[in-house]
Formats: C-alpha cells, structure tokens, sequence
C-alpha cells in the first residue's frame, strides 16, 4: 500500500483493472440494460463478452486459470457490474461466490482441476442449489435426498429459485444423504458437483420464475428423479455440508452488499445528475433541501455500506472470522440500497415512475438483496446471536 492510500481506497493496481471493467460495461453493457430487463432474456452473447475479463473467476488461484483477486478487490468489481446492470451483477456475484465458492472451499484436488477451470473462464456458469419450494430460511429442513447406489448416488426432489439453473454447465447441490441424529438436523446433508445433466436421465429444469426485477438472470426450479451421480461428485465431507454452505453463504452475503452498493450508487448518480437539471419555482430542484437532503442521507449511508462490505472482504482475505461482519454488510446495504432506489423516485417525480427512467429498474432489482442469501430477519438472527455470544463469553 503507498503512503497515501488509505485501507478503504483502490490501490493502483485495482483502479487499472476497474478501469478496464467500467470501460466495458459503459460501452457494452450500460446502454442495453434497460432492454434486457424488458425482454427478461438471459444475454449469453453478453455475458461471453463479459467472461472475457475474467471476471467470473475472480477469486480462483492463477494455477487454475482465474484471477486470483482478494476478496476486497472482487467486491469492487461486483460492485461495479451491479452499478451497470443488477441482473448482471446477480450472474457474477453468485457464480463467483455460490458454486465456484463452494469447489474452492471444500473440493479435492481432482474436483478443483476439473472444475475451476471452466468455471473462471465462464465456459461453465456455476449452479448453486439449496432451496427447495418448502425450505428456504430453514435450510436443514430440505427433502431433496441422495440415495446410495452403485458407485455413487441417485438424487431425487427439487430445488427453487437457483440461479443459473437453466444455463448452467456445472452444479452444486444439497441433499440428505443420512438421517439426523436426534436434534441435529443440520447433520446429514451433503453437496454434490456435477456437470449439467442431459435432460430425461432423472434430471430436469422445471419453472423459470417471472421476476419482479433482476429479470435478465436466470432463476429456475430443478427437478431431480433419480439423477445418477458417481462416487466422485461428493464435494466435501459426508453429511457436514451444512457447515460448508454456512460459510459459503458468508462469502456471497459479502457479494450481496457489494452488488447492493452498486445498485443504489447507479440510483443515486442517477437522482443527483435529475436533481440539478430539474427546476420547479425557478430553481433547480437540488436547491430545495427537501430534494438535497435525501441526496445526502443517500451518498452517506451508501458509503457506509461500502465500508462495512469492504471491512467484511479483508476479514477474509486476512483468514478471520468474519460471519458477523458479512451478515451486517449484507442487511446494512441491502437495505441501504433500497432506500436508495426508492428516494430515487420520489426525486424523479412523475418521471420516476415512468419506465422512461431506471429509477424504477433499480429499485425492482435492488429489491431482492432483503431476501436472497439469507432474508433481512435471518440476518438480524445471526447478528443477535453473535452479539449475545459476545455478553455471554
Ligand atoms: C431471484 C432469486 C434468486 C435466488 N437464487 C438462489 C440460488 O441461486 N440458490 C439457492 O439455493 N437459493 C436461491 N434463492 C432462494 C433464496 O435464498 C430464498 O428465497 C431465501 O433464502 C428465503 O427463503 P424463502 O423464499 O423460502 O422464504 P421463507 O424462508 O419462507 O421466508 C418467508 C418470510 O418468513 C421470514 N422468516 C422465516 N423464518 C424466520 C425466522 N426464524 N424469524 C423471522 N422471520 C423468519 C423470512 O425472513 C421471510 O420474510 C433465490 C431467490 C430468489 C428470489
């Protein structure tokens, strides 16, 4: 770090390799989001054009073909891609942290060879697939089982609202692979990594949710009904997979703030540039503090919000502890975020409610950060419960 570059600012390295991304998504991705979100397609085209960046292998090692980042780092770019196109932001930040997360944890020698590779240059999108249609929050309550069979394992339930599930090219999925002790039901659950299934033999991608927002990634149901999976596909160790995913969800609840920075930095560039254009009573409507003020409490708590994600990534890069620190990011952004995009409105007026505007885009999108990777009430559960351990030591 140079003398005058303090923790919480880029570094030159990390301002040119900002520099390159922001460049593409002005260019590339900035002037046709609205359109996507319209036509609620998955860009393939776009987001090939994207992985040409590397950024969907941001925190893999060099030796397998990703970039090799810090947490802080990948935060910013997530960041950065959330400020362009939210939708977009949701592809890399889960594809990052999610499945790819999951391999780099808990996965053998073997799975990460065959798996990072393609991951990092994005020839494969990541999967990650814990909820089902009736376990959500509570995760330990999912049915999806894996049953033992001749050198590995048949699958069968279903899993809602997986990211990437109809364009994946490799998945991670929990299941139950052994009963519960007695009042332990977080025990027994295991993941598995595979390839994407051919369609018929036991596997199936089911719905694709029509979305209130974030309409250009790709939500889908997945249907397992007998799916074979080899000996091999085990990611991690028998039965503890919870204790994985719970770190896991620390890592993508990091990604969920940087995304939720990113959205509400868009929504507020967006209301000040309005705010000094606009007049009403013969003056440019930032000059009323009823319009400035509401700029203020924006570009203020967003910062924080910048702050505690960047706290939350150098706890790990620096290998601490930082499952505290990742949920008050998440639910401090997110919902930071929000306000963010709604204030937008209400500064946009009349034209804040027109799609003419994306205002309203990111507030749609920017919606979801309260309940993906964990709700805004579980987050308040998990900090609760570290607080009082805290009292309690
Ligand atoms: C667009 C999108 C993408 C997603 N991507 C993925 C993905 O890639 N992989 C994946 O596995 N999942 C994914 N999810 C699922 C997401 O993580 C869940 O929707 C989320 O965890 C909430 O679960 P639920 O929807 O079943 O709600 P529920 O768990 O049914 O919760 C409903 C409400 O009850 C509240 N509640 C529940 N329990 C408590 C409690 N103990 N105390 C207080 N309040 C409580 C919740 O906070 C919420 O407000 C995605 C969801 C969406 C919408």
């Amino acid at each position: 770090m140079q003398a005058s570059q303090l923790w919480f600012e880029p570094s030159e390295d990390e301002r040119a390799l900002l520099g390159a991304v922001e460049a593409f998504l002005k260019d590339r991705v900035i002037p046709t989001a609205a359109e996507r979100d319209r036509d609620g397609v998955f860009p393939e085209a776009l987001v090939r054009e994207l992985a040409e960046l590397g950024v969907f292998g941001l925190m893999v090692p060099e030796a397998y073909g990703g970039l090799g980042l810090p947490a802080v780092t990948a935060m910013r770019i997530v960041e950065a891609i959330g400020y362009a196109d939210g939708a977009l932001g949701l592809t890399v930040a889960s594809h990052n942290s999610l499945a790819t997360g999951h391999v780099l944890l808990a996965g053998d020698e073997a799975q990460k060879e065959r798996f990072l590779p393609k991951l990092a240059s994005g020839e494969w999108l990541g999967a990650w697939a814990l909820t089902e249609p009736h376990a959500g929050s509570d995760a330990a309550a999912l049915k999806t089982r894996a049953e033992s069979a001749d050198g590995g394992f048949r699958l069968f339930g279903s899993k809602q609202f997986i990211t990437q599930g109809s364009v994946a090219g490799a998945y991670v999925v929990m299941a139950r692979t052994d009963p519960p002790p007695e009042g332990k039901r977080h025990q027994g659950i295991s993941a598995f990594v595979f390839e994407r299934p051919q369609e018929g033999q036991g596997f199936a991608v089911g719905r694709k949710e029509e979305k209130l927002g974030l309409r250009a990634s790709d939500t889908a149901q997945l249907l397992f009904d007998g799916l074979f999976v080899p000996e091999e596909a085990l990611l991690g160790e028998r039965g503890r997979a919870f204790y994985d995913v719970l770190r896991v969800l620390d890592g993508g609840r990091v990604g969920i703030a940087a995304l939720s920075v990113g959205i509400g930095q868009a929504a507020l560039d967006l209301a000040a540039r309005y705010a000094t254009e606009r007049t009403a009573f013969g003056r440019p409507i930032a000059a009323f503090e009823g319009v400035s003020f509401k700029l203020a409490d924006m570009a203020t708590e967003l910062e924080a919000a910048r702050l505690l994600y960047l706290k939350a990534a150098a706890l790990k890069d620096a290998g601490r502890p930082y499952t505290l620190a990742a949920a008050q990011a998440k639910l401090f952004a997110s919902e930071a975020a929000t306000r963010a995009a709604d204030a937008a409105i209400q500064i946009l007026g009349g034209y804040g409610y027109t799609l003419d505007y994306p205002a309203q885009r990111y507030w749609r999108d920017v919606r979801l950060m309260e309940i993906g990777e964990g709700t805004s009430e579980i987050l308040r559960l998990v900090i609760a419960r570290e607080v009082l351990k805290e009292v309690a030591r």
